[in-house]
């Protein structure tokens, strides 16, 4: 770590803080405690030694006054005269060092305010003298003591202090005793506060440096981490045309420089691909957020125009000047994917939105599906989505449904089709043709179906159908009476005969014609001569077996095919019929009948094709008839 970063660091900082606050409070209690205390107690140290010189002369001149008391009892007038010469000089030394002592106090002003009037007694009683001086000493410690912002300590020190009133000299020693504990006791704070600081000074510079190194090692660590990183890292100038200042390997590779010098030695600007925005404005973007992100298109040096993502941090160097450090990612590849899933993604919303068949993905949920499938379905996309497939079919389709998914989750791979019936919340009725087939989705075999709806389609062929089938009834039967025509009859005839001839089956053919019809046309009209013949047709063909064939033959004559049976049964079956109608009251005619002919079908048609057989059939039938008619009509004939 350089100098100016130490200086820059917060730790640092702080550590002066403290060390300067340090500083500036011993400088106040040395200034404003102990050197005031020094001054003080220089001053004392004056008191103290003119109070005892002053004592001891006091004393001194008490005993001479007292020598010279008790020489002058003994009235030795040498020793007096002496003694008083002594006195004399003795109170001139007192007197001078009274005045010595005054001066003292008059420059202490500190004693003074004890306001205690001792001078004005000074000459006059001595004695006297003694005790305010002492007081006036102890209590200028007590002022002491306060200043030193220790007056509870203090004050109790002294509380004993008049008890030692009498003993000048130990109150006096006491006081200095208590004065340099004082002292030392601030000194030694002062002393531990210095080792404290440098003990704190010493761990703090052993802790930046110890960081320092490791910065230093990671910082390495991290530059060689750089070079090899598979993106692009660079410290680049903020001026219009850019230039960089360091670039990694990966740079090189992206812009497929020779070398790391051929890549410094080039212009930024002139990477910038045609079009891009000016480099002037993302630096400008870049110092004013101070982080920067952006894609654009870059020139390679070999004129590739590539796709990249970079991002941008604003700093200064070492040396105050604007720098970029920056990261680069060559994201050509993925923007091309991008494109192309963009494209895909458009290919299938277009093909799937916009197409009429429904469209799902299915496991036991539908996993997607398309608006006219969701649309068809009519439930809310949502609530489609969580039902269970099987749910959205019938009772009847849903074990299909199941066993399909059960065979997909076997890992079988199958297409089916399938038509479903259902019914509309309205009630309409719908066909649905599905095409299911099993396609690999996120990992799983799922259900792909299409579905078509072929409602209209299944109705129409129903339609036609049913068309189809008035059609036939149509061809097969007389539009009149309702009972099959003479084609239709041909057609029976045509079946059974052949049986006939293969099993030897019997078979027999009633031929029945009204009699004077013409007549009844001529009397009644056409109109009521075509309800009589429908009322002859439903009066017959209510009286016939479900196995006998009722057919109108031509205008008003009729036949009735009967397998299985033989001649006498048909006689005796075209006989009644006779009757029937002979009997029978018409809506329009009083009277009708009918003339008859049967025969069986035998040995004597056998001849030719199956038509030649029908054809003999028929004509021995007509025969038949024409012999009734010929016999007098309302009757039944037999063929030979
Ligand atoms: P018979 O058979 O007893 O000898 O006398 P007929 O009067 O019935 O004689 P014929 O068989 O020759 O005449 C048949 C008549 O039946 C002729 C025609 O006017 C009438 N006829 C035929 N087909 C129809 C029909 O579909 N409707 C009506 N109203 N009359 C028909
Ligand atoms: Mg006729
Ligand atoms: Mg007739």
């Amino acid at each position: 770590m350089r100098f100016s970063e130490l200086i820059k660091s917060k730790t640092f900082l702080f550590g002066i803080l403290i060390l300067t606050a340090y500083i500036v409070i011993s400088a106040i209690i040395y200034n404003s405690v102990i050197l005031k205390m020094e001054n003080d107690m220089n001053a004392d140290n004056n008191i103290q030694l003119e109070t005892i010189k002053l004592s001891n002369s006091i004393r001194l001149t008490i005993d001479s006054a007292q020598d010279v008391v008790y020489f002058s009892r003994e009235n030795d007038k040498k020793r007096v005269k002496t003694s008083l010469l002594k006195l004399s000089a003795l109170i001139g030394v007192t007197n001078k060092r009274f005045e010595e002592f005054n001066k003292n106090l008059e420059k202490f002003p500190f004693l003074k305010k004890t306001g205690l009037p001792f001078e004005n007694k000074a000459y006059y009683d001595w004695k006297n003298l003694i005790t305010p001086i002492l007081v006036t000493i102890i209590i200028h410690h007590k002022i002491m003591a306060k200043r030193a912002f220790m007056e509870p300590l203090f004050i109790s020190m002294y509380k004993a202090g008049p008890n030692y009133a009498p003993l000048i000299e130990s109150a006096f020693e006491h006081r200095i005793k208590d004065a340099l504990y004082f002292h030392l006791i601030l000194n030694l704070i002062f002393i531990a506060g210095f080792f404290l600081f440098f003990i704190i000074l010493i761990l703090f510079i052993f802790n930046i440096s110890s960081k320092e190194l490791k910065i230093k090692q990671s910082e390495k660590k991290y530059r060689t981490l750089v070079e090899f990183l598979p993106i692009g890292v660079y410290q680049a100038t903020t001026d219009g045309k850019g230039r960089f200042i360091n670039v990694n390997d990966y740079m090189v590779t992206i812009f497929e420089a020779s070398g790391k010098e051929e890549l410094m030695n080039t212009k930024i600007a002139d990477l910038y691909a045609p079009g891009e925005i000016m480099r002037v404005d993302i630096i400008k973007n870049i110092i004013k957020k101070g982080t920067y992100e952006f894609e654009g298109k870059r020139k390679t040096l070999k004129g590739r125009i590539i796709d990249v993502y970079i991002a941008c941090r604003f700093k200064k160097d070492d040396y105050g000047k604007d720098i970029i450090d920056c990261v680069l990612l060559d994201i050509t590849k993925e923007k091309e994917l991008e494109k192309k899933l963009k494209e895909n993604e458009e290919l299938f919303s277009t093909i799937f939105n916009g197409m009429t068949e429904g469209v799902y993905i299915n496991d036991t949920r539908i996993l997607y599906a398309n608006p006219a499938a969701v649309e068809f379905f009519g439930y809310p996309e949502k609530e489609l989505y969580n039902m269970n497939i099987w749910d959205l079919f019938g009772e009847k389709d849903r074990p299909v449904i199941k066993a399909n998914i059960e065979r997909r989750l076997n890992g079988e791979r199958f297409y089916f089709e399938y038509t479903f019936h259902t019914f509309t919340k309205k009630g309409k009725e719908k066909y649905i043709l599905f095409h299911v087939q099993t396609i690999v989705y996120q990992g799983r075999f799922v259900a792909l179906a299409i579905f078509f709806d072929i409602t209209d389609k299944v109705l129409l062929e129903r339609e036609l159908e049913k068309e189809k089938l008035r059609f036939q009834e149509l061809s097969e039967t007389d539009p009149l009476t309702g009972i099959f025509n003479r084609r239709k009859l041909d057609n029976i005839l045509d079946g059974y005969v052949k049986l006939a001839l293969r099993y030897n089956m019997p078979l027999s053919l009633i031929m029945f014609d009204i009699d004077h019809f013409k007549e009844i046309n001529d009397n009644y009209g056409h109109q009521i001569g075509d309800n009589i013949l429908i009322e002859l047709a439903n009066l017959i063909k209510t009286n016939l077996r479900e196995t006998d064939f009722f057919a109108r033959f031509g205008g008003e004559e009729f036949m009735i095919l009967m397998p299985e049976t033989n001649l006498i049964y048909a006689k005796a079956k075209a006989e009644s019929l006779r009757k029937l109608i002979e009997e029978n009251v018409f809506k329009y005619i009083y009277r009708l009948t009918c003339s008859f002919g049967v025969v069986e079908y035998g040995g004597k048609d056998n001849f030719g094709n199956t038509q030649d057989i029908i054809n003999s059939f028929i004509k021995r039938v007509d025969n038949a008839l024409y012999r009734a008619k010929e016999n007098g009509r309302n009757r039944v004939e037999e063929g030979f």
